[in-house]
């Protein structure tokens, strides 16, 4: 040290120090920032937008655990498109992705701040839905479906209907048993006729 404060003065080794200290810190916030950003990508479908099936899990995870601790009731559904095939084959690909977009966008404007919508593969996706009592869940997914039908179109003018398959959460299920009650719910609502909602426990 002293050998150091023969060759400069002290001021100039603390000024020097206190920069470099400064450097390193903001490099680490740098980096702190650009892998929350990276998280954040992690768990986004690049097409819609909507969180992607990454999330799903670890977001389902959460909510079983939060509703064995305090009873909250929550509503698991898979939306389907119906009949998704056919827009693809008469207006090609990119005609298709733009109607996935704008289904998004219609959900995202009927939902709550806590509603969360995932894309769960292909022309699936699924909504989170926690609390929401007994009364207003029908009203609910009742509003999601008819919104879709008035405001989803083909580029030429068609409507394009969802179907619904939805799960109330009941105590002590798990991740895969709660999807696969929501699943066999929305085999039943294309079976009945499409565009419309089936709950597991009607
Ligand atoms: P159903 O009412 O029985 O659900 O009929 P469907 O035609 O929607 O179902 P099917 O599973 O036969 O077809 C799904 C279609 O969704 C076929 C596939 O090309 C299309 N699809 C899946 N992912 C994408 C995508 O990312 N973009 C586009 N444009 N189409 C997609
Ligand atoms: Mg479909
Ligand atoms: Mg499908």
């Amino acid at each position: 040290m002293t050998d150091i404060l023969d060759v400069i003065s002290l001021d100039s080794y603390v000024m020097t120090s206190v920069v470099l200290s400064l450097s390193a810190l903001s490099y680490a916030r740098h980096n702190e920032k650009q892998l929350r950003l990276l998280e954040t990508l992690n768990t986004i479908d690049p097409l819609t937008g909507a969180l992607n099936r990454r999330a799903l899990t670890s977001d389902m995870e959460a909510a079983l655990s939060n509703s064995e601790r305090n009873g909250t009731e929550q509503l698991l559904a898979i939306l389907d498109m119906d009949h998704f095939k056919v827009v693809n084959d008469k207006y090609g690909h990119a005609a298709g992705d733009k109607v996935l977009q704008e289904f998004v966008a219609i959900i995202r404007a009927n939902i709550r701040k806590y509603d969360r919508l995932y894309r769960y593969g292909g022309e699936e996706f699924v909504l989170l839905i926690p609390k929401v009592n007994h009364q207003q869940q029908r009203i609910l997914i009742e509003n999601l479906r008819s919104s879709i039908k008035d405001k989803l179109k083909a580029p030429g003018g068609e409507e394009v209907t969802v179907s619904f398959g939805v799960a109330p959460w009941l105590p002590g299920s798990t991740v895969d048993a709660w999807l696969n009650r929501a699943d066999e719910a929305l085999y039943l609502a294309k079976a009945n006729g499409r565009d419309r909602v089936v709950f597991s426990n009607d």
